[in-house]
């Protein structure tokens, strides 16, 4: 039965910060008012997997790829999504349209849960999922989207695939919160990571690019393959680019000609400072330049695009 989008009507303020609409428990609610138990093992454990994908001018961007991402973690992690995959396309639907949102951010969680004994036996748990719609936001703000991100190459290593498997989206932030406040203690805006072989991996909520001779060389181990990672990659190749996953090194990363970062939050952002010296000038490349403009004219391809379908005014 297809899910309507209905606002509980119990839930008097809809408008509280951040204005958006989740889904839980079977209906849709403001967003200040979706829970999580204490008991629950997403968030004791972190035993969770989740997905954002995000709305722009009125229409998902790769919602497929996102769904799939994340019914892929789900069952790597041996859970099952107490919702079918249709009602999940309708409750993200669902959320968007009841926030009015026509930029927005979409989270789909899907967390262990909790047992009825507190049993650490994670089979016993049944699993929980929600959904919710808030507006549109970026790693990079307006000024370093103009002027370059200035990031520092911290000593953190990321969480390596033979603990947690990056192909599982997941709240295992640790690492990536104590790479920020170094970079924060050295002056930078944001922090790039390593991998256990003292290469460059990613950053808090993001993927890594380095540009040089017009070709394009992004990390590969222990990295999530970003789904504007995949975007930009693909953008690459229709250009005719040389484009390659693999190890770069914090040399090779600081003598590129161009470095970009890439998230459903901004898109893909300039880096023009890594540590303390510029990258080549310090401005923003035209290469940069040139995949930003192709990958947000593909928001408004029918390939990528799906509509939101937005609920019909109400008769007068
Ligand atoms: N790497 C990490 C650790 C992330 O959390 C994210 C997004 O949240 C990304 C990379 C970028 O992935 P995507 O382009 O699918 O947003």
């Amino acid at each position: 039965m297809p899910i309507t989008p209905v606002l509980n009507p119990r839930y008097r303020d809809p408008h509280a910060y951040p204005h958006g609409v989740a889904w839980q428990d079977g209906q849709f609610i403001p967003v200040s008012e979706a829970k999580i138990s204490v008991l629950d093992y997403g968030f004791l454990h972190s035993d969770a997997t989740y997905d954002t994908v995000h709305v722009w001018d009125g229409a998902f961007f790769r919602l497929d790829a996102h769904i799939e991402r994340f019914l892929g973690g789900v069952e790597r992690l041996r859970m099952t999504l107490p919702v079918s995959t249709e009602d999940l396309r309708d409750i993200l639907h669902g959320c968007v349209a009841l926030s009015g949102h026509r930029r927005s951010y979409v989270e789909m969680i899907c967390t262990r849960g909790w047992s009825p004994d507190f049993s650490r036996d994670p089979r016993k748990s049944g699993n929980r999922f929600l959904a919710f719609a808030v507006p549109y936001g970026s790693v990079a703000n307006a000024e370093q989207m103009r002027r370059g991100l200035h990031v520092r190459v911290t000593d953190v290593t990321r969480i390596p695939p033979g603990s947690v498997n990056p192909a599982i989206k997941n709240y295992h932030w640790l690492d990536l919160i104590g790479g920020l406040y170094q970079a924060y203690d050295h002056g930078a805006e944001t922090a790039l990571l390593l991998d256990s072989d003292g290469n460059i991996a990613e950053g808090p909520g993001f993927n890594v690019f380095a540009v040089k001779d017009g070709a394009l060389l992004t990390p590969e181990h222990g990295v999530l393959a970003g789904i504007t990672r995949r975007t930009v990659l693909e953008i690459g190749q229709e250009e005719g680019r040389e484009v390659r996953e693999g190890a770069l090194s914090k040399e090779a990363l600081c003598a590129a000609d161009e470095v970009f970062v890439t998230s459903t939050a901004g898109g893909v952002m300039p880096v023009t400072r890594i540590d303390d010296a510029p990258v080549r000038d310090g401005t923003v490349g035209p290469v940069t330049e040139a995949i930003t403009r192709t990958y947000w004219a593909w928001h408004a391809d029918s390939r990528y695009a799906e509509p939101v379908s937005y609920l019909a005014p109400a008769p007068e």
